[in-house]
């Protein structure tokens, strides 16, 4: 198998990344209808509904955020290639010096051809294969985050036949509650991730029978939306009380991770997301002292609010108690409110000063679940208006499935006025690629 990364294309000369957007709100489409400086009606003119749009500006700017918070610290920002694992973002990505943290091959695949280096990659996730783990050996990963003492030694073994050393985090749980959406919460002693600090101070003492592993890395990520310092404050205590024991004991911490989760604002007015440089600050003030190489994985904020799913009203239907607004996206282009119960605000593209009225927003997948909004209050719509469903940069795209034989939207990315189509719609032929009549019965 090669994985050899294509060259990085820059997609933006270094020191764009300073440059504030000149509409001044890159995140919010504004009310003209515009998203980093492109017109989204005649956007979609030319490109299908429902298509996903990305404003690299936005992008960016979050990138920027977290780097300048972070300036002085020795760190490494490594995006959570699940939250949005298209090509060209990830290639935004890389040429803004963001790494990746990859939970599959397929993630490790996507990361080198969009030419991330593999030193910026870890690897996290509780089901890593014996295969998977080779690969990502092989190609020289940084580290990776390991989350069963079963995973441990499958590492050495790997490690031992190929002859070379894997660098591994342990990842703690420190059993601290993210007070988020019970889905999304990993850091629960209950969850499946990651192990307690007793069993991991088991690890470290025998760690020199580990021969091909260099144990020398914590990791910890407790879930995702998380909108207070209060989690993480907890959680990277312990990590930190932990890593002062792990040194007096003569075992050296290189390495601290520090996970993702931090939140954004998906419900205007209402959610209220912990500034990039007031989490740093609480980074900096839990692991004061440590030496060692910081490392972040940042999925859903640095993407989710940098995107948006443009969709068309398809009908109105009148039901026996509510109103239908009936929509050409469906939960299979954005799975989050079906998955999570996950509010997204939806806002006419054009300037509606229309009457308010209240609808269940649904798409036209055969599942009662298939729901974006309940009761939501709106400007009154006719078919073929276009709507903006805001904040779906993360676990958008990445979550989509063709359920209901529904091709895999487009992908769009913007940039100050101009617009490039980073993944076309799905073809039919694309879709039923690899299904067979069976024709060929075999016996085992
Ligand atoms: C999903 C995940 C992240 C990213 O989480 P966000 O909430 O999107 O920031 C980071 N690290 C690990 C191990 C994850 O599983």
């Amino acid at each position: 198998m090669s994985w050899k990364p294509m060259t990085v294309q820059p997609m933006m000369k270094t020191g764009d990344n300073n440059d504030a957007d000149p509409t001044g709100s890159s995140f919010a489409a504004t009310a003209q209808g515009t998203f980093d400086g492109v017109d989204l009606q005649q956007l979609a003119q030319h490109i299908a509904t429902p298509f996903h749009a990305y404003s690299a500006t936005a992008i960016r700017q979050r990138i920027n955020e977290l780097q300048t918070a972070l300036a002085g610290v020795d760190a490494m920002i490594c995006f959570a290639v699940k939250a949005n694992s298209n090509l060209a973002i990830l290639q935004l990505m890389a040429s803004a010096g963001v790494g990746a943290d990859i939970v599959s091959v397929g993630e490790l695949r996507r990361s080198l051809h969009a030419g991330m280096p593999p030193e910026r990659i870890v690897f996290s996730g509780v089901g890593k294969s014996a295969d998977e783990i080779a690969g990502a050996l092989n190609v020289g990963i940084a580290r990776f985050n390991v989350e069963s003492l079963d995973e441990l030694h499958t590492l050495q073994q790997v490690a031992k036949a190929q002859q070379m050393t894997a660098r591994v985090a342990v990842r703690i749980n420190p059993d601290v509650d993210a007070q988020t959406h019970a889905k999304i919460s990993t850091g629960k002693s209950e969850n499946k991730f990651g192990v307690s600090i007793d069993e991991a101070r088991r690890w470290f003492a025998e760690r020199r029978q580990l021969t091909h592993v260099q144990l020398d890395g914590l990791h910890v990520h407790i879930g995702s939306q998380i909108l207070s310092l209060d989690p993480f404050r907890l959680a990277l205590q312990r990590v930190a009380a932990f890593w002062r024991e792990l040194e007096r004991a003569g075992h050296p911490i290189n390495s601290i991770d520090v996970g993702g989760g931090l939140g954004v604002c998906y419900r205007a007015g209402e959610d209220h997301p912990v500034a990039a440089v007031d989490y740093v600050a609480t980074i900096r003030e839990a692991l004061a002292g440590y030496q060692g190489r910081i490392l972040l994985e940042p999925g859903r904020y640095l993407i989710a609010e940098a995107g948006v799913l443009l969709t068309r009203v398809i009908r109105i239907k009148q039901g026996a108690e509510r109103q239908f607004l009936v929509l050409d996206a469906a939960m299979n282009d954005l799975q989050r409110p079906s998955l999570y119960d996950a509010w997204h605000d939806i806002v006419p593209v054009s300037d509606a000063s229309r009457p308010m009225t209240r609808y269940d927003i649904v798409g036209p997948v055969c599942e009662t679940g298939d729901t974006f909004a309940r009761e939501r209050e709106m400007p009154e719509c006719v078919a073929g208006d276009l709507l903006l469903i805001k904040a779906t940069g993360a676990y958008g795209a990445s979550m989509a499935s063709t359920y209901n034989s529904r091709p895999l939207a487009a992908e769009v990315l913007l940039n100050q006025g101009r617009y490039a189509v980073v993944r076309r719609r799905q073809h039919f032929e694309e879709m039923i690629a690899g299904e067979q009549p069976a024709r060929h019965w075999e016996t085992l």
